[in-house]
Formats: C-alpha cells, sequence, structure tokens
C-alpha cells in the first residue's frame, strides 16, 4: 500500500470516528456509569467512555505491531551479523585455498585454520586445512580437524573418505577400512567408495570380500569407460587373490576363470604358466604361451617360450617356438628364437635366424647379446667378449622391459609396477613409441 493511499485511508477514519463521536454526544447527551468489576465503577458521559473504549483497543494495536517490529529488527541485526560474520569466514577460506593452489602451503593453511575456527561447521575449509596440513607433513594435525569436523558436521560420507585416506597414508589401515565402510553405510551407492574399499581390503589381505565390493562397483559405475575400467580393477583383484593363493588345481583354476573373461589379461596368462611349468606340465604352459603369442607376440611370453625350449632343450619346445616366429611379424620373435637355439647348441640354426634379424640401432644390444651367446656357443670366447660388452654399453638395457604407462624400466618382466599398472611391461626394443635415447637416460 502506498503512503498517500494510507494516509488518506488514517483521515479518513480519523474523520469517521469524529462524526460518530459528535453523533453520540448529540444523541447521548446524559451520563452512564461503567462498572469495572473489583476496580469500581467509571462514571462520565457515555460517548467519552466510548471513545475512550475505541482509543484503548487503536493504542494496544498500535502497541502490538510496534513490539513485533522490534523483535523483528532484533533478529534481522543478529542475522546480518552472522551473515557477515560466514561471509568473512568464506573470505578466509577462499584464499587459503587460492594460496594452495599457487604454491604457498604454509600460508594458505594459516588461513584455512583462521576459517575453520569461525565457522567449524565448513567441509570444504576443513577438508582443504587437512590437505594442507597433509602437504606440510602434519598428519596427526590433519587427522585431528577432520575428526573435530565430524564431531560439528556429523559422518558424512566425504568427510568419513578423507579420514580414510589419511589414516591409509598413517598406515592405519584398520581404522581406514572401518572409515571407509562407514562412510560406505551411508552411501552405498557410490561407486568411488566401493573401489576404495575395495582396494584398501585387498591391501589388508581380506581378497574375498574386496573382490565382492569391486563387483558391486561396476554395476555402479555410470558411464561405460569408468564401467570397464572397474571391470580391469575387479579382474586385478581377482588376479592378485589368485598370485596370493598356494601354487595347486585351485589356483589354477582360478586364473583360467580370469583368462576365460579376458583373454588378454597378460598377467594372468604368464602366471598360469608358470604354475603349469612349475607343477611339470610343460606341454600346459606351451600352449597357453603358444596362444598368447599367436593372439600378440609380446616379450614376456617370448622369453618364457626361449626359457622353457631352453631348459628342455627338446625339439618339440623348439619347434613351437618356431611356428610362433613364423606366424609373428617383426624381428624381436625371431631374435628369441635365435637366443633359443644358441641355447640349445644349434649355433649354426641361431646365426642364420640372427641374419634375418634387421639389426636397427632400437635392436642393436639385443642383436650383440645374442651373437655372443653363438659366438660362445662355438667356442668363441674373444668373439663372446666383445660382443657382450657392446650389449652392454649400447644405448638400452639388452632385453630389458619398460612400463608402457609410466615408462619406468627393469632388467626383468614384472607382472605390475608401481604405478599401479597391471601387464603394462614390454620390451624396450618392441616399444617404438620409446626412443633408446629416452629408455637409455630411464635406465
Ligand atoms: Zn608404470
Amino acid at each position: 500500500m502506498s503512503g498517500r493511499l494510507r494516509t488518506l485511508l488514517a483521515g479518513l477514519l480519523l474523520l469517521a470516528v469524529a462524526a460518530l463521536t459528535g453523533l453520540l454526544f448529540h444523541d447521548n447527551p446524559g451520563r452512564a456509569a461503567l462498572s469495572m468489576g473489583p476496580l469500581g465503577s467509571l462514571d462520565g458521559p457515555l460517548p467519552a467512555i466510548v471513545l475512550g473504549a475505541f482509543l484503548i483497543g487503536v493504542f494496544s494495536t498500535l502497541l502490538l505491531i510496534g513490539l513485533r517490529r522490534l523483535t523483528r529488527g532484533a533478529f534481522a541485526f543478529r542475522g546480518e551479523r552472522r551473515h557477515r560474520r560466514h561471509e568473512a569466514a568464506q573470505r578466509l577460506r577462499d584464499e587459503g585455498i587460492e594460496r594452495l593452489w599457487s604454491g604457498q602451503t604454509p600460508a594458505g593453511a594459516r588461513l584455512l585454520e583462521r576459517a575453520v575456527e569461525r565457522r567449524p561447521d565448513d567441509l570444504e575449509a576443513a577438508l582443504a586445512l587437512a590437505d594442507a596440513l597433509l602437504q606440510l607433513g602434519e598428519n596427526e594435525r590433519a587427522q585431528r580437524v577432520l575428526h573435530d569436523a565430524q564431531a560439528v558436521l556429523g559422518p558424512l560420507p566425504r568427510l568419513l573418505a578423507r579420514r580414510a585416506d589419511l589414516q591409509e597414508a598413517a598406515s592405519n589401515r584398520g581404522a581406514a577400512v572401518e572409515s571407509c565402510r562407514e562412510a560406505f553405510h551411508r552411501l552405498p551407492s557410490s561407486p568411488h567408495l566401493l573401489g576404495r574399499l575395495a582396494g584398501l581390503l585387498a591391501a589388508e589381505g581380506q581378497f574375498e570380500e574386496a573382490i565382492e565390493f569391486a563387483r558391486r562397483r561396476i554395476a555402479a559405475e555410470p558411464v561405460a569407460p569408468r564401467r570397464q575400467a572397474a571391470r580391469e580393477a575387479w579382474l586385478t583383484l581377482r588376479y592378485r587373490a589368485a598370485c596370493a593363493a598356494p601354487d595347486g588345481a585351485e589356483t589354477r583354476q582360478l586364473f583360467g576363470k580370469i583368462l576365460a573373461e579376458s583373454q588378454s589379461f597378460l598377467p594372468a596368462q604368464i602366471a598360469l604358466a608358470d604354475q603349469m611349468s612349475r607343477a611339470g606340465d610343460r606341454r600346459g604352459a606351451e600352449r597357453i604361451l603358444g596362444d598368447a603369442a599367436r593372439r600378440e607376440p609380446v616379450g614376456i611370453v617370448l622369453e618364457r617360450l626361449r626359457k622353457i625350449a631352453t631348459e628342455t632343450s627338446s625339439d618339440a619346445a623348439c619347434k613351437r617356438l618356431r611356428d610362433v616366429v613364423a606366424r609373428a611379424p617383426g624381428p624381436v620373435p625371431k631374435l628369441f628364437l635365435a637366443r633359443a637355439l644358441a641355447a640349445a647348441g644349434q649355433a649354426d640354426a641361431a646365426a642364420e635366424q640372427l641374419s634375418g634379424v634387421d639389426a636397427s640401432e632400437a635392436l642393436a644390444p639385443e642383436c650383440e647379446l645374442v651373437a655372443g651367446e653363438i659366438a660362445k656357443v662355438r667356442g668363441l670366447e674373444t668373439a663372446a667378449a666383445m660382443h657382450f660388452q657392446r650389449a652392454a654399453t649400447g644405448p638400452h638395457l639388452a632385453f630389458g622391459y619398460r612400463c608402457g604407462s609410466c615408462g619406468r624400466i627393469e632388467a626383468d618382466w614384472r607382472d605390475a609396477c608401481g604405478c599401479g599398472r597391471f601387464g603394462s611391461y614390454d620390451l624396450i626394443c618392441a616399444s617404438p613409441s620409446t626412443s633408446v635415447a629416452e629408455a637409455s637416460a630411464r635406465r
């Protein structure tokens, strides 16, 4: 309602009251007595009594309106003050996070500490402060910050998951599992928590439960690429569980099941072939490796086939390697055959294979090594020593392996890399993506 209209209405009301009072005085000239109970009685002209009662009503109403406005004002003032305090804490938090991002960790931590002091219920500030303290190597203090935040905010899944990270970093894996479990119970649909819980349980050696959580994560992932990654993680866990089990028919069955679902899971192929070899089933091992080499003749498969051929010195094993080499493209399989033939004492056949290999710079150390082994078989010790020396001073590690994910180089093949990838190692000389100089620098 506009001010002008309100004034007009108030004026009209006053006029009506004045007219009504005048009319009452005119029509009721006599006096009246109004009994007030224990307060006695009020004696006066009737219109004056009516007008008095009316004015008391108006005054009471105005008083009530005034009181209500006053209370509202007090509340609004307190709200405004709280809002300003929150805004100041938020500014501190944002500035603290900005400092962290720009690498000024101690300054960022100090600002975030002030932000958390002002607003202990700010989850973002508590998480950022914990991160800052962790960067400064103060894991215990970081854990205390999250513990205090939990006391104020309750067991929020994000808070619990971060606590699990810090507990794991402090090698307190049991507590980390518990925190992660609690977070999971509050948010059972989270693929992240399912994956974390599976990883923590596997690290504790509780593979059965870990595999179950990893399996549930596949269904929980919303998009196809992440579902694929979850499936790989599930297979990897099953592989680790099989590796942790003792050799035996049951364990070989576990590897077999993994391969039935993912034929190209190289670590499982190698582990199964190795177990079969150890159990005396060399033919079975050769079959597994032969199948793997036909799909993709990667270095470790050729290495294992060559090892069997060398150990048994049997023509059958050499023949299987020869079959694989005949079908496989590139010079690397030929080198493995030449090496196996040399180890079997067939120097001429080995030299013939080697002569068919293009001794490019990428393969030079491997070629020198095999030439040295052939010379040794022929009893040419000086020539063998010369070749071995050249192989050792070549541009890279002969028959060395490199992780395709992080570039780490090892002399022998490994099923897993420190970067977390499984089956990522392949021969340096078989990876055209890496220059020889780069491989040499990482050696
Ligand atoms: Zn790696």
